[in-house]
Protein backbone atom coordinates (compact mmCIF):
# COMPACT_ATOMS: atom_id res chain seq x y z
CA UNK A 1 0.00 0.00 0.00
CA UNK A 2 1.39 3.67 -0.91
CA UNK A 3 0.13 7.54 -0.65
CA UNK A 4 -0.64 8.02 -4.75
CA UNK A 5 -0.09 11.65 -5.59
CA UNK A 6 -2.97 13.75 -6.37
CA UNK A 7 -3.45 15.55 -9.07
CA UNK A 8 -4.26 19.52 -9.38
CA UNK A 9 -6.68 20.94 -11.32
CA UNK A 10 -4.59 22.61 -13.56
CA UNK A 11 -3.21 18.89 -14.73
CA UNK A 12 -5.71 18.71 -18.17
CA UNK A 13 -6.12 14.91 -17.21
CA UNK A 14 -8.53 15.90 -14.98
CA UNK A 15 -10.62 17.24 -17.83
CA UNK A 16 -10.28 13.25 -19.22
CA UNK A 17 -13.32 10.86 -19.70
CA UNK A 18 -12.06 7.40 -17.42
CA UNK A 19 -12.57 4.12 -19.12
CA UNK A 20 -14.65 0.78 -17.77
CA UNK A 21 -12.73 -1.74 -15.57
CA UNK A 22 -12.91 -4.95 -17.36
CA UNK A 23 -10.40 -6.95 -15.52
CA UNK A 24 -10.17 -7.16 -12.10
CA UNK A 25 -6.94 -8.30 -11.25
CA UNK A 26 -4.30 -7.69 -9.01
CA UNK A 27 -3.50 -3.89 -10.09
CA UNK A 28 -7.06 -2.83 -9.75
CA UNK A 29 -6.45 -3.88 -5.97
CA UNK A 30 -3.42 -2.08 -5.39
CA UNK A 31 -5.20 0.42 -6.92
CA UNK A 32 -7.75 0.35 -4.24
CA UNK A 33 -5.61 0.04 -1.24
CA UNK A 34 -3.52 2.97 -2.74
CA UNK A 35 -6.38 5.34 -3.26
CA UNK A 36 -8.07 4.15 0.40
CA UNK A 37 -4.49 5.24 1.80
CA UNK A 38 -4.37 8.89 0.28
CA UNK A 39 -7.92 9.46 0.95
CA UNK A 40 -7.79 8.72 4.17
CA UNK A 41 -3.80 10.72 4.61
CA UNK A 42 -5.54 13.63 2.63
CA UNK A 43 -8.70 13.78 5.09
CA UNK A 44 -10.92 13.72 2.16
CA UNK A 45 -14.56 11.88 1.73
CA UNK A 46 -13.80 10.92 -1.56
CA UNK A 47 -11.69 10.31 -4.03
CA UNK A 48 -11.61 9.27 -8.03
CA UNK A 49 -9.13 7.38 -9.89
CA UNK A 50 -8.45 10.00 -12.33
CA UNK A 51 -7.54 11.85 -9.51
CA UNK A 52 -4.13 9.87 -9.28
CA UNK A 53 -3.65 9.81 -12.81
CA UNK A 54 -5.19 6.50 -13.76
CA UNK A 55 -8.37 6.82 -16.06
CA UNK A 56 -10.08 3.88 -14.79
CA UNK A 57 -14.00 4.28 -13.37
CA UNK A 58 -13.01 3.39 -9.99
CA UNK A 59 -13.83 5.80 -7.01
CA UNK A 60 -13.42 5.66 -2.65
CA UNK A 61 -15.95 7.03 -0.69
CA UNK A 62 -15.57 6.86 2.73
CA UNK A 63 -17.85 9.63 4.66
CA UNK A 64 -17.14 8.40 8.65
CA UNK A 65 -18.62 5.14 8.37
CA UNK A 66 -16.73 2.94 6.17
CA UNK A 67 -15.29 2.65 3.04
CA UNK A 68 -16.91 1.92 -0.23
CA UNK A 69 -15.21 0.84 -2.92
CA UNK A 70 -17.51 1.88 -6.79
CA UNK A 71 -16.06 0.26 -9.83
CA UNK A 72 -18.12 1.40 -13.16
CA UNK A 73 -20.52 3.11 -10.43
CA UNK A 74 -22.96 4.68 -12.12
CA UNK A 75 -26.10 6.24 -10.63
CA UNK A 76 -29.87 4.94 -11.17
CA UNK A 77 -31.90 7.01 -9.31
CA UNK A 78 -32.25 10.69 -7.74
CA UNK A 79 -34.24 12.82 -6.20
CA UNK A 80 -34.80 15.93 -4.13
CA UNK A 81 -31.91 19.08 -4.07
CA UNK A 82 -29.24 20.15 -1.72
CA UNK A 83 -26.90 23.84 -2.13
CA UNK A 84 -24.00 23.52 0.02
CA UNK A 85 -20.26 24.71 0.10
CA UNK A 86 -18.08 21.69 -1.79
CA UNK A 87 -14.75 21.32 -2.11
CA UNK A 88 -12.32 18.74 -3.77
CA UNK A 89 -9.09 17.34 -3.24
CA UNK A 90 -7.76 18.32 -6.63
CA UNK A 91 -8.68 21.87 -5.36
CA UNK A 92 -7.39 22.77 -2.04
CA UNK A 93 -8.35 25.15 -0.42
CA UNK A 94 -11.23 26.35 -2.73
CA UNK A 95 -14.85 25.61 -2.08
CA UNK A 96 -18.12 26.91 -3.92
CA UNK A 97 -22.07 26.27 -3.61
CA UNK A 98 -23.02 23.44 -5.36
CA UNK A 99 -26.62 21.86 -6.70
CA UNK A 100 -26.97 18.50 -6.29
CA UNK A 101 -29.71 16.04 -5.65
CA UNK A 102 -30.45 14.90 -2.10
CA UNK A 103 -30.85 11.25 -2.53
CA UNK A 104 -29.15 9.34 -4.94
CA UNK A 105 -28.74 5.13 -5.78
CA UNK A 106 -25.88 4.30 -7.22
CA UNK A 107 -25.08 0.67 -9.17
CA UNK A 108 -21.09 -0.40 -9.14
CA UNK A 109 -19.05 -3.55 -9.00
CA UNK A 110 -17.02 -4.20 -5.73
CA UNK A 111 -13.85 -5.44 -5.80
CA UNK A 112 -14.93 -9.40 -7.05
CA UNK A 113 -16.87 -7.63 -10.30
CA UNK A 114 -20.22 -8.37 -8.17
CA UNK A 115 -22.99 -5.80 -9.12
CA UNK A 116 -24.23 -3.88 -5.56
CA UNK A 117 -26.60 -0.99 -5.03
CA UNK A 118 -25.47 2.06 -2.84
CA UNK A 119 -27.87 4.40 -1.10
CA UNK A 120 -26.90 7.73 -0.26
CA UNK A 121 -28.55 10.98 1.07
CA UNK A 122 -26.98 14.29 2.19
CA UNK A 123 -23.10 14.71 2.04
CA UNK A 124 -23.05 11.00 0.83
CA UNK A 125 -25.49 11.74 -1.95
CA UNK A 126 -22.86 14.64 -2.94
CA UNK A 127 -20.33 12.90 -2.42
CA UNK A 128 -21.61 9.68 -4.69
CA UNK A 129 -22.11 12.96 -7.34
CA UNK A 130 -18.70 14.62 -7.11
CA UNK A 131 -17.00 11.41 -7.31
CA UNK A 132 -19.25 9.95 -10.48
CA UNK A 133 -18.54 13.35 -12.58
CA UNK A 134 -14.55 13.17 -11.74
CA UNK A 135 -15.11 9.88 -14.31
CA UNK A 136 -16.28 11.83 -17.28
CA UNK A 137 -13.84 15.06 -16.52
CA UNK A 138 -16.49 17.33 -14.26
CA UNK A 139 -15.32 19.37 -11.59
CA UNK A 140 -17.61 20.75 -9.03
CA UNK A 141 -16.79 24.07 -10.41
CA UNK A 142 -18.80 23.03 -13.45
CA UNK A 143 -22.14 22.39 -10.86
CA UNK A 144 -21.97 25.68 -9.40
CA UNK A 145 -26.02 26.69 -8.20
CA UNK A 146 -27.47 29.64 -9.74
CA UNK A 147 -26.39 32.66 -8.18
CA UNK A 148 -29.67 33.26 -5.81
CA UNK A 149 -28.86 30.24 -4.02
CA UNK A 150 -25.83 30.93 -2.89
CA UNK A 151 -25.44 32.69 0.79
CA UNK A 152 -25.50 36.45 1.22
CA UNK A 153 -22.14 36.88 1.84
CA UNK A 154 -20.24 35.41 -0.80
CA UNK A 155 -19.56 36.93 -3.85
CA UNK A 156 -18.04 34.79 -6.17
CA UNK A 157 -18.93 31.38 -7.68
CA UNK A 158 -15.72 29.46 -5.74
CA UNK A 159 -14.11 31.02 -3.03
CA UNK A 160 -10.50 30.42 -1.03
CA UNK A 161 -11.59 28.69 2.64
ZN1 LIG B 1 -13.03 16.11 -6.45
Amino acid sequence: MAIRKIKEDSDPILRKKSRPVEVFDERLFTLLDDMKDTLHQAEGVGLAAVQVGILKRVVVVDCGDGLIELINPEIVEKGGEQIEAEGCLSMPGKRGFTQRPYYVKVRAQNRKGQWCMYKGEGLKARCFCHELDHLDGILFTDRIAPRDKWPAQQDEAVVSK
